[in-house]
């Protein structure tokens, strides 16, 4: 296991729990090659925080780095990006202990059918041990968050795809509004927003008082669409510059389950708006935003852009909240557009889906069965998934 924040069954067990709490730390960083070298269980956040130490940085990522680097890897963790992939997509080597105790390292060069699997590899291929990323030189981000209505988001959402390096936004259900998130580099200067301001609006605002709002709405669901309409209408815009880590992630204290689905990029839009009108259509109240991202295709097995540029569109609910109706109608659409779940979300699918829904997929449980023909590497969500 990782540090736990998959909301499937990916890691649970009932055999062996193997934690990686003691295989943390940074190995090697090659600012030359511009790599660095981790132990699997290190958090993201020591890498970050290492890495910008050395006035190095990864390219992109999700939105927290509370996450192992294995275990955010072997589910296909990610963020938004125009050009720039999953965080798996930004790894140059991996380091496996396979089935029979031996040491497996692969890259493009070295073992690359490995590769091709284990960046992604959902744990069952075997024990990673180490993993090496691509770094680059430091660099700064200016974010921009604006407030935007739905309709122009998505009717602008290619050229906004396409003119920024990381963008996303946010659709509040049961309003026409949205919050759109633009991320370019900058040569500077850099202009992070304060420490009281970062207080306020990224723990007391996102994290404080949307708790206490999500108990209301809990506790009072007809309340929800009145709630919804405030807070998005008191959306503002915001703009400064700093270092990637610190724009690309922030605490998320608020309890919520997940499910996320990849579609085609091109089948976005209309993913997202039969997904509105499901929820205008019917008596769900829904309290969180959903999330849209984007990624380029990448050539991982099992990555969810594997071979397509790839869109992700993510539905939350507070935890204690009903989730099965909306879920289960949200994830009828995302199927109806091809879609692949993240492998640490909920999901339904199994591997009769997996086997259409990715092309690479008998390459996958091919390698699974020569690196671990007596599944020493398995559970019953693996079982699910890949199949026994
Ligand atoms: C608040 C929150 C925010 C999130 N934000 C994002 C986001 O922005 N983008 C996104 O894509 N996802 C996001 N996620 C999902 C999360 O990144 C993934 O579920 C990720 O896999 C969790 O990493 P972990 O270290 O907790 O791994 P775990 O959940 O503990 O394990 C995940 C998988 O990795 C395997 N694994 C772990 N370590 C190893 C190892 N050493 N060798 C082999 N297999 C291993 C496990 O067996 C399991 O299959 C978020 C989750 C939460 C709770």
């Amino acid at each position: 296991m990782g540090s736990g924040h998959s909301f499937t069954a990916a890691a649970a067990t009932e055999g062996v729990l193997i934690r990686p709490d003691r295989l943390g730390g940074i190995r090697a960083i090659d600012p030359k090659a511009g790599t660095v070298t981790v132990e699997a269980g290190t958090r993201l956040r020591t890498l970050n925080m290492a890495l910008a130490q050395q006035g190095l940085s990864l390219t992109n990522m999700g939105d927290i780095m509370e996450q192992t680097a294995a275990g955010a890897t072997s589910t296909g963790t990610h963020g938004t990006g125009r050009a720039s992939g999953a965080i798996a997509a930004q790894l140059r080597g991996l380091e496996l202990v396979t089935a029979d105790g031996s040491l497996l390292r692969c890259s493009a060069t070295q073992n690359p059918e490995v590769f091709a699997a284990a960046r992604v590899g959902l744990g069952a291929l075997g024990v990673v041990s180490a993993l090496t990323f691509a770094v680059e030189p430091m660099f700064l981000l200016a974010a921009h968050e604006a407030p935007m209505t739905f309709d122009r988001v998505t009717a602008t959402f290619d050229e906004l795809h396409a003119h920024n390096e990381h963008f996303e936004f946010y659709w509040f259900p049961h309003t026409d509004h949205c919050n759109t998130l633009r991320n370019n580099r900058t040569v500077g200067p850099h202009a992070p927003l304060g420490r009281f301001r970062t207080w306020f609006e990224d723990e007391f605002l996102s994290n404080n008082v949307f708790q206490a709002l999500s108990s209301v709405c809990r506790a009072v669901p007809a309340a929800v669409p009145a709630i919804a309409r405030i807070t998005s209408q008191g959306l503002s815009a915001r703009t400064y510059t700093d270092i990637p880590y610190k724009v690309f992630t922030s605490p998320r204290r608020v309890r919520m389950i997940e499910m996320e689905y990849a579609v085609p990029r091109e089948a976005v839009l209309d993913t997202l708006r039969e997904l509105k009108a499901m929820i205008e259509h019917s008596d769900l109240r829904i309290s969180f935003p959903v999330e849209v991202r984007t990624t380029p295709a990448d050539d991982i097995a099992l990555s969810t852009a594997s071979g397509r540029d790839s869109a992700y569109v993510a539905v939350h609910v507070y935890r204690g909240m009903p989730h099965q109706r909306y879920f289960a109608e949200a994830e009828r659409i995302f199927v109806a557009h091809e879609g692949r779940p993240h492998w640490g979300k909920l999901h339904t699918q199994d591997a009769a889906y997996f086997a259409d829904a990715y092309p690479r997929f008998g390459e996958f449980t091919a390698l699974r069965d020569r690196l671990d023909p007596d599944r020493r590497f398995t559970n019953a969500y693996l079982r699910t998934v890949l199949g026994d």
